[in-house]
Formats: C-alpha cells, sequence, structure tokens
C-alpha cells in the first residue's frame, strides 16, 4: 500500500534561502502528525510544498503516490491565520463554497451535492448562522471554523492544519479536536503544526520534529528527548524540574522572564526577550 505521504531528501527554496533541507519521512494513511519546530523551521513551508504553493527545488515528495500538484483535491489546507488576508471581500459562505471548486475550475456550478456538502460542512463547524457575513467582520475563533469549514468541504484525505490552536477561544480548540476524532474515525490524514509540545504528545500519533532539516520523527516518545528537543529549540529551550519548556514566542514575548537571555528567531528582525528589555 502507498504511504500517505513519502518524502525523499526534500529541499525546498525562496530564491537563495534554504527553508526546508533534505528531508526524508513517511507517514502511513490514517495517522495523525504533529509538526514541531521554532519560528522559522520551515512547517509552514512544508504545508505549502504539500499543496503545491512552492515548488520542491530537489528530491521528491509524494502524496499518496503522486506529486503534490496532481494530488489537489485531496489535500485540504488550512492556513496560519496571519497568512490569510481578512479584509478580501467574501462571505463565510463564498470561503466554504471554495472547498467544492477543483484548482482552475471557478466557473463550475455547484451542484445539489456540493450545496449538501457546504451546508453541512458550516452546520458541522456551527456557523450556518454566519453564512452571509463577510470573513473580516468575524472573531478569531469563528475565522479558524470558517477555513475548517471550507476543508471539510473538500472531503480531504489529507488535512493540513498549520497552527489552528493559536489565537482562538477554547470553544474553537474543542471543536477543532471534535473534528480530528471525527476524521480519525475515517481515515484521513491529519498534519497539525503547533508550538504546544503536551498536546503534540497527548493527541497525536506521529511526531514530525523539524528545524530547517528533520530531526526526528516517530512516536511522541521517541521524538522528545531532551537531545533532540535541545537540537531544535536550542536557547529557546528551558526545563524547569525536569520539564522541557519551549519559549516560543521570542518576538516580543517573554516566556518565563530571566529563563532566556536570547531569542534564536531567525524568522524575524525583531529583538529578543533581553535586548526588548533593554530598550524599554
Ligand atoms: P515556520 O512556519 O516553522 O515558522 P516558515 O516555513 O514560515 O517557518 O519559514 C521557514 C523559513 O523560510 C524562515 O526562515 C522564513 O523566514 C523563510 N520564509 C518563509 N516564507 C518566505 C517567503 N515568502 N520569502 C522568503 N522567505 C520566506
Ligand atoms: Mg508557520
Amino acid at each position: 500500500m502507498t504511504e500517505s505521504l513519502e518524502l525523499q531528501e526534500v529541499s525546498v527554496y525562496y530564491g537563495e534561502r534554504l527553508a526546508l533541507e533534505s528531508v526524508s519521512l513517511s507517514v502511513s494513511h490514517g495517522a495523525q502528525v504533529a509538526v514541531i519546530g521554532p519560528n522559522g523551521a520551515g512547517k509552514s513551508t512544508l504545508f505549502k510544498a504539500m499543496v503545491g504553493l512552492i515548488p520542491v527545488r530537489s528530491g521528491t515528495m509524494l502524496i499518496h503516490g503522486r506529486p503534490p500538484a496532481e494530488s489537489h483535491g485531496p489535500v485540504a489546507y488550512v492556513p496560519q491565520r496571519e497568512e490569510v488576508d481578512w479584509r478580501f471581500p467574501v462571505t463565510v459562505l463564498d470561503v466554504v463554497s471554495m472547498g467544492r471548486y477543483g484548482r482552475g475550475s471557478w466557473l463550475k456550478k455547484l451542484s445539489g451535492e456540493d450545496r449538501e456538502v457546504i451546508e453541512r460542512s458550516l452546520g458541522r463547524l456551527g456557523i450556518a448562522a454566519l453564512a452571509r457575513r463577510p470573513i473580516g467582520e468575524l472573531s478569531g475563533g469563528q475565522q479558524q471554523r470558517v477555513f475548517l469549514a471550507r476543508a471539510l468541504a473538500q472531503e480531504p484525505h489529507v488535512l493540513l492544519l498549520d497552527e489552528p490552536f493559536t489565537g482562538v477561544d477554547i470553544a474553537t480548540r474543542e471543536a477543532t479536536f471534535e473534528l480530528l476524532s471525527d476524521l480519525r474515525s475515517r481515515s484521513v490524514t491529519v498534519f497539525v503544526s503547533t508550538h504546544d509540545l503536551d498536546l503534540a504528545s497527548e493527541r497525536f500519533d506521529q511526531v514530525v520534529l523539524l528545524n530547517r532539516r528533520l530531526i526526528s520523527v516517530g512516536s511522541p516518545e521517541q521524538v522528545f528527548t531532551e537531545k533532540h528537543l535541545q537540537e531544535a529549540f536550542g536557547g529557546q529551550m528551558v526545563v524547569v524540574n525536569g520539564k522541557v519548556i519551549v519559549v516560543d514566542q521570542c518576538c516580543g514575548g517573554h516566556g518565563p522572564v530571566g529563563a532566556v537571555d536570547s531569542c534564536r528567531c531567525d524568522a524575524c528582525d525583531e529583538p529578543g526577550p533581553a535586548e526588548d528589555e533593554k530598550r524599554s
């Protein structure tokens, strides 16, 4: 049986900038996988490459045995909230309906079945009453549900959720978990990027630990060793009472004050906590 996802020495660049370096891994059908790594590790890049938004420069990536560009329909992607232009003048219904249009077929007329799936997806995420509202008017949690509903309407075999738990309310968080258990029973393969190590070990079968290159992949027990975490997070990792804490919000976030004196985030030019404190 083909794997759900298979990467062999995959490298991805933005211009000259290497974002993923020779990553090899495989994930079987129906697994729920947490993708962990510091800011700038390449988590979003991995997802974008999987939906064909960024080309793979070298190596091979196969989703259900096919290259990403050919597997668009069955792979649904919910981008990180910051990457969406919420001012774009579309309604909730417009966004969820997009889940029924294949690539390049915007002019397709929606069938009765399409409409049913759209309605079911809106209902499933509890946003049917918001259908006519512009997405820009919604709360962060509601916006997240809109994108989850769009993904659901795609009836995907593979679902990619980029930091779905960041900046959402508890109800949306719970709704997301419910959706994940639903998808588990339907053997949809799920990838979720998160900064939450506890969540990753409690709720996921497999963990991919990244920091531009693959540091480790396997069960949470195999992956979350102090050595691996140190390799991934370096100065962002703090051990308190034997428990590893990752201070992920280097950009203006302060984490456990005093425990962290430098920001290793190379995703931005913002000063880390220590410098930030000096300035204020
Ligand atoms: P993560 O999601 O793990 O925080 P990303 O995949 O967003 O990391 O980014 C990986 C690296 O690629 C970072 O160094 C980031 O600055 C860089 N990068 C991301 N998007 C772009 C882009 N559009 N152009 C140039 N560099 C980018
Ligand atoms: Mg990201």
